[in-house]
């Protein structure tokens, strides 16, 4: 009897040990093909990081690697804390929640079930809308080369001189798709306040005047830039261009930061496209396309800073990955019906052959984008359209007021449909 007993407890032991490891071999096989997939764009990272049976390691570098010195691990058992950590958890709880249609109170902390409103379908969901680039007007648009300036050409169809600037259209699109989330119950938070602000809350040139000289010396002081260098920076021989660009990576990475403190259940960036073969575009040509991105496809080099391999470490771990492409996916299906635009493959622009890896959704592209890099969180890149086309850009001239430009309601409409389809999955 007793000698039954010890192999039964033996069996149930084995039984005990071997699904832990079937478990466990399952995460291994996903999070080593998820890389591959969707985060190593030339398979040149696998000495930065190992998945195996004791969980996800990344390494600083490939000589840390071997010396099985880790900079970040998360044991299997740690994954879910780890997720909890990344997205506050109450955020995480009601969205999925919310997103397979069961309003569980267990899964909903506070009142949000009480407060529940069919009329208001999206109430308790928050939304953060980043309206790409900063121009308010046509010579902001010039200084960001984020402009279009067509002559009236009426012999290739063009009645009218066409001047547009990138930044009005997106600040537009933002303010029509904020109105329509709003209107469901959505709290929704715009990275740009107003047409033509950056993301400090005030305009470029305000930003010059008020900040930039103090953002120079604080740099030069904490060693990130030279002697030499700050006195060039602060000298006229550095033209308004380079201290545009010297202020681009600073204003997105603040764009993150808002972001990532709103604390948004999924973040969308709003772009408008041109043909990048269209070189100077000095007039208009016929191509027109629509794509949306997401994280990843880190290129060799892409691993450089410890912040870099911690979003790595992140897009591996967590589930921005997968649901980025569920919303990117339903996203770019409601651009391609709704503004008669098709979706472009792999191989119709040099960007998407050659930085970027394609998804299971059409027109889904991993690029690793500062945004698409650093926001945290389910989030939509897109660029509908393409700004250069000779009828969109004969439709996008259309009145000073953006926010009333006919093609301009159908792209916010076409972000509101995706979003919606993408709430609705697995209802
Ligand atoms: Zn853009």
């Amino acid at each position: 009897m007793k000698k039954q007993l010890l192999v039964i407890l033996l069996f149930l032991t084995f039984i005990h040990c071997y699904s832990q490891d079937t478990t466990n071999q399952y995460k291994i096989n996903y999070y080593n093909q998820k890389v591959v997939k969707y985060l190593d764009r030339e398979k040149m990272l696998s000495n930065y990081y190992k998945i195996d049976k004791e969980g996800i390691k990344i390494y600083a570098t490939p000589a840390h690697k071997l010396n099985d010195s880790v900079e970040f691990k998360i044991k299997w058992e740690q994954l879910n804390e780890f997720n909890a950590c990344i997205r506050e958890g109450k955020n995480a709880a009601y969205f999925s929640s919310r997103k397979h249609g069961s309003i569980q109170s267990s899964a909903i902390k506070g009142d949000k079930t009480a407060n529940y409103n069919h009329l208001k379908p999206l109430s308790g969901l928050k939304i953060a809308i980043d309206p790409g680039h900063m121009a308010g007007d046509f010579e902001t648009g010039k200084l960001e080369m984020k402009s279009l300036n067509f002559k009236k050409d009426s012999i290739n169809g063009l009645p009218d001189s066409i001047q547009i600037a990138e930044g009005m259209l997106t600040y537009a699109t933002a303010i029509l798709l904020k109105e329509k989330l709003e209107a469901d119950g959505a709290t929704v938070f715009l990275t740009r306040q107003k047409n033509g602000y950056t993301a400090f809350g005030k305009t470029f040139d305000d930003w010059l005047k008020d900040d930039y000289k103090n953002k120079v010396e604080e740099l030069h002081k904490s060693g990130k830039l030279s002697t030499d260098k700050k006195n060039l920076m602060l000298s006229s021989k550095f033209t308004k261009r380079n201290k545009f660009l010297f202020f681009k990576d600073i204003e997105l990475a603040k764009r993150a930061d808002i972001i990532n403190a709103f604390n948004p259940d999924f973040t969308v960036i709003i772009h408008f496209n041109v043909d990048e073969t269209n070189t100077g575009w000095k007039a208009p040509g016929n191509k027109n396309y629509n794509m949306t991105f997401i994280g990843g496809a880190f290129m060799p080099g892409d691993l450089s800073s410890q912040e870099k391999r911690f979003e790595f470490l992140r897009m591996i771990a967590t589930k921005d990955i997968e649901e980025s492409i569920l919303l990117s996916g339903a996203s770019t299906e409601k651009f391609e019906s709704i503004l008669k635009v098709k979706t472009a493959g792999p191989t119709d622009a040099k960007y998407l052959r050659e930085g970027c890896l394609t998804t299971e959704k059409k027109g889904v592209y991993c690029r690793n984008l500062q945004l698409t890099r650093y926001i945290h969180g389910p989030l939509v890149y897109g660029e509908t359209l393409y700004q250069d086309n000779i009828n969109e850009c004969k439709a996008l001239n259309k009145e000073s007021d953006k926010t009333k430009n006919e093609r301009i309601k159908e792209v916010a409409e076409a972000y509101y449909s995706g979003i919606k389809a993408y709430l609705n999955q697995g209802q």
